[in-house]
């Protein structure tokens, strides 16, 4: 078989939803399993909805998920003359032809169609007039009125319809621009396109493409239209499921090899493996493996996937990626000294990078968010004591030179034995006043790492962070 070109052919009408991306996964893998091309084309032919911001987001999300596609990105806009020639052609093969009826004109024909209990669609009025180009006139295709149309989608088998059925689709409107399926049959056989993986939501679309293909007398690629993604609840996705852009994704904390390895397993399998890296996606990725129902979308397995490649990644790439997520929560000037030492602490618990920079984030400033629950108990106590320990404590602690967490552990120790107390009933106050959390990283790592200064202020200050 020649080699395999696959391609991504997203509408610049609004951010990269996370179904384009999946199936954009999809034709990526295909190609570079196949050793063969992933091409992208801007399908940007309506102008009104189509903007240059979305078309850059777009391109910006690929490029974060790391989708990699070869040679330029083609624009459908700039191909209007290849278009307007596949029309012509069909013009002198006799394939099409001229068509004068107005909108309404056509609208009544359905309409009459309706009544009468048959398929609403264009009547053929002008398919043996022999008409010229003339003001106002659309271009339509011949289509066969007999027989049927057939395709072997890759994951929905074998898929036949009537010709009867099927409108004289208008394949150039009257103001000279080529419709939809005329450009996407044009373009995908320009630019060499083997597969078309795309969303089910096209698949009524294709027998038409197909009659297009064969008028033109091109070889027609093989088709795999892929189910939809559906919410937790199992109702088409929308914003009432929460993030649906890859954009969001990002910024709420997910990591791109994360988000991917999760889209990649939204309707496709390969035993029970769960996590891919790109090189074992290009190994094992198939068309085959696709299943034909609809996928649900698991936040959780997300989670857990993030949460994965967060304990893979390397201190360094952490370092980089945090500062933006806890400059959104409210810190400034970051230590990055500091969020090295840090980030090996809280690798083992965040889930998304937004939740580690909300662990991390009072040690970046004082005035840090406090959890409820855990203070509330604490606050049942009573105040005069906690007080007071809590102050005996800075004290003791001003006096440690070496503030590292041998010292500070034995100095607390001494504390608790010489006043009986259980170790919650210290580390608790201590540990709210210091980071406002009820757990996280340990008590003494933590307290070295915030120094000496932070520690005694915070325990000499603790009813200002904690009585509100
Ligand atoms: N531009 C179309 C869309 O975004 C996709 C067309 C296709 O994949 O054939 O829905």
């Amino acid at each position: 078989m020649s080699q395999i070109v696959t391609r991504f052919a997203p509408s610049p009408t609004g951010h990269l939803h996370i179904g384009g991306a999946r199936t954009a996964i999809f034709s990526w893998a295909y190609a570079r399993k196949n050793g063969g091309k992933f091409v992208l084309r801007v399908e940007d032919t309506d102008q009104t909805r189509s903007d240059a911001s979305m078309t850059q987001g777009i391109l910006d999300s690929m490029t974060w998920l790391g989708l990699d596609y070869d040679g330029e990105a083609v624009y459908q806009s700039q191909r209007f003359d290849a278009h307007n020639a596949a029309v012509d052609k069909l013009l002198e093969t006799g394939h099409a032809y001229y068509c004068t009826c107005s909108p309404d004109e056509v609208e009544a024909m359905r309409e009459k169609a309706r009544a009468e209990g048959r398929k609403p669609k264009y009547d053929g009025c002008c398919r043996e007039k022999g008409l010229g180009p003339c003001e106002g006139a659309v271009v339509r295709l011949k289509a066969p009125l007999v027989g049927t149309t057939v395709f072997e989608d890759l994951v929905k088998g074998h898929i036949a319809v009537d010709n009867a059925e099927l409108d004289d689709m208008i394949l150039r409107r009257s103001d000279g621009t080529p419709t939809y399926n005329l450009a996407v049959v044009v373009d995908d056989h320009d630019m060499g396109i083997t597969h078309v993986i795309r969303g089910d939501d096209h698949v009524n679309n294709t027998p038409k493409q197909v009659l297009i293909y064969q008028a033109l007398g091109w070889d027609v690629p093989k088709f795999a239209h892929v189910p939809m993604i559906l919410g937790p609840d199992k109702k088409k996705l929308s914003k009432r499921h929460g993030a649906t852009s890859v954009m969001e994704y990002q910024k709420d904390g997910y990591l791109p090899e994360a988000l991917v390895n999760y889209l990649v397993r939204l309707g496709w399998s390969y035993g029970d493996q769960e996590i891919f890296t790109k090189d074992e996606l290009f190994e094992v990725f198939d068309i085959a493996n696709l299943g034909s129902s609809p996928s649900v979308l698991s936040p959780e397995k997300l989670n857990w996937l993030n949460q994965h490649y967060i304990k893979e990644s390397s201190v360094e790439r952490l370092v980089g990626l945090l500062p933006e997520f806890l400059e959104e929560a409210g810190a400034s000037a970051i230590d990055t000294d500091l969020l090295a030492k840090l980030i090996p602490e809280l690798q083992a618990r965040a889930i998304t990078l937004k939740d580690m920079a909300d662990k991390a984030l009072f040690f970046f400033v004082d005035d840090f968010p406090v959890d409820e629950k855990p203070t509330k108990k604490l606050l049942k106590q009573d105040h005069d004591v906690i007080d007071e320990r809590l102050r005996d404590l800075a004290e003791i602690f001003e006096e440690i030179d070496d503030f590292t967490k041998e010292p500070l552990e034995g100095a607390f120790h001494r504390y608790m034995d010489k006043h009986s107390l259980k170790f919650k009933d210290l580390g608790a106050p201590v540990r709210l006043s210091l980071s406002g959390q009820g757990g996280g990283i340990g008590l003494f790592e933590m307290m070295e790492l915030l120094g000496k200064d932070k520690v005694v202020a915070r325990l000499r200050g603790w009813k200002a962070t904690l009585v509100k």
